[in-house]
């Protein structure tokens, strides 16, 4: 089957039937993974090669720092403020979406102001919010984007010009999908569950003059007691991030971010361009503005949006339901879906509109 979930989403095969045969015994230690202590020489390696594969993947500079938090990607809706909105107390914000506008909400949450310079609200995120005007790190602590939005199927493949305003990016649902200059961010995070892994792992990448002591912070979301203990103040999901660590070795397979994103591009385009050809189904996006990871569609009629999500099932074409709030279908395309998968559901819609 292929599994168009938005997420967790599907894994690379190899990744699975490596896990598959290690399970029971890590590197021939007679212990298990899901057994060994996050204090182990093993887990050690593991943790710090995969941080290494993050840098080399990313071409993270120097002065940045790789953590590996738990949480979630809304984990980081409060991490973020707490420690990073201590100037000013006060944010910037383009809200293009669902995740920006929940963002948001935690800032604002957590007594933090929340300045949203601009929304695509009501043109219902088929396109992304433009920066109004410039901005000043005079007024802000930092500006919050969302590179990719989940749900709506937008994402910045440009970045907005932020003046000298630190940028917080989410890239939970294109993290490594598609090629972002680190340097560009202050902090960047995404949960792994889409593009690099199983549930459980975020990722976080943050410039060395913004980790800093913080009064009042919950150790769990603290950057400045996460560099300091590597990402183990506590116990880290060690499982999660040793299969994290399998699927980067696979991504450096794939030639990289820029591998990966070469097929990513040919994957959507493949979609896109059956969607604008086709009498039936319709992606109502801006087209400067479309994700690469995300993809919604629709028929004219929501009945038979039921009978193709149900008709695709049956053919092994999963998950292929909509958002509640947006309706319809989407396919999410992650890192590991293969250009075969993209194929056949080009393939099924075909033929689905000639019988209909
Ligand atoms: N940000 C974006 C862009 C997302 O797509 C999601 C989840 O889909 C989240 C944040 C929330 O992530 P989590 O479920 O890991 O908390």
């Amino acid at each position: 089957v292929y599994n168009f979930a938005a997420g967790p989403a599907t894994l690379p095969d190899p990744v699975i039937q490596h896990i598959q045969e290690e399970l029971p015994s890590l590197q021939g230690s007679g212990m298990s993974i899901l057994e060994i202590s996050h204090r182990s020489q093993m887990f050690d390696d593991i943790i710090n090669t995969a941080k290494q594969d993050i840098k080399d993947l990313m071409h993270v500079p120097d002065n940045y720092h790789i953590l590996f938090f738990q949480g979630g990607g809304t984990g980081q809706f409060a991490a973020v403020p707490l420690n990073l909105a201590t100037n000013h107390h006060k944010i910037a914000l383009l809200d293009s979406g669902h995740w920006a506008s929940r963002a948001g909400d935690e800032a604002a949450n957590l007594g933090v102001d929340v300045d949203v310079l601009a929304s695509t609200k009501e043109q219902h995120y088929t396109e992304l919010p433009k920066m109004p005007h410039p901005i000043s790190s005079a007024d802000y602590d930092y500006l919050h984007i969302t590179t990719n939005n989940t749900i709506e199927g937008t994402a910045y493949h440009t970045l907005p010009e932020h003046g000298d305003v630190t940028l917080v990016g989410d890239l939970s649902s294109n993290f490594m999908a598609e090629e972002y200059n680190v340097q560009d961010f202050g902090l960047i995070f995404g949960g792994v569950q889409k593009n690099l892994g199983p549930a459980g792992v975020t990722i976080v990448i943050v410039r060395d003059d913004l980790v800093k002591h913080v009064d009042h912070v919950p150790t769990i979301l603290d950057y400045e007691k996460f560099v300091k203990k590597n990402s183990m103040f506590n116990t880290p999901p060690v499982f999660a991030i040793y299969a994290t660590g399998l699927v980067l070795k696979w991504l450096k397979d794939q030639g990289g971010i820029a591998g990966i994103e070469a097929i990513n591009r040919k994957k959507s385009s493949l979609l896109y361009d059956f969607l604008d050809n086709s009498e039936l189904f319709n992606n109502n996006i801006k087209k400067s503005d479309r994700s690469l990871t995300n993809v919604p569609f629709k028929t004219p009629d929501p009945e038979l949006d039921k009978q193709v999500i149900q008709a695709a099932d049956e053919a092994g074409l999963k998950n292929l339901k909509g958002h509640r709030s947006v309706g319809g279908m989407r396919a999410s395309l992650y890192n590991a879906m293969p250009l075969e998968g993209v194929a056949a559901l080009v393939d099924f819609l075909s033929d689905f509109e000639k019988q209909h």
